[in-house]
């Protein structure tokens, strides 16, 4: 067992269900179209802007909290 984890194995499950969660409800969107950026809940989600289907999706857990 690594000593570096603080977390039993039912919060570490416990964490990964809310990772998950988050991931699913918390979109961050990128439009390759025309640039514009939002946050979204949904993964089918068009641009609102310019309405192309060309989006970049990245989880908002993913990035950096500093
Ligand atoms: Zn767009």
């Amino acid at each position: 067992m690594s000593k570096n984890s603080q977390f039993t194995p039912t919060e570490l499950h416990h964490w990964q269900l809310t990772l998950a969660e988050a991931n699913r409800h918390n979109i961050f969107c990128h439009c390759r179209h025309c640039e514009a950026e939002w946050v979204d809940s949904s993964e089918e989600a068009a641009c609102p802007h310019c309405g192309s289907k060309n989006i970049e999706r990245i989880a908002c857990w993913q990035f950096p909290d500093d």
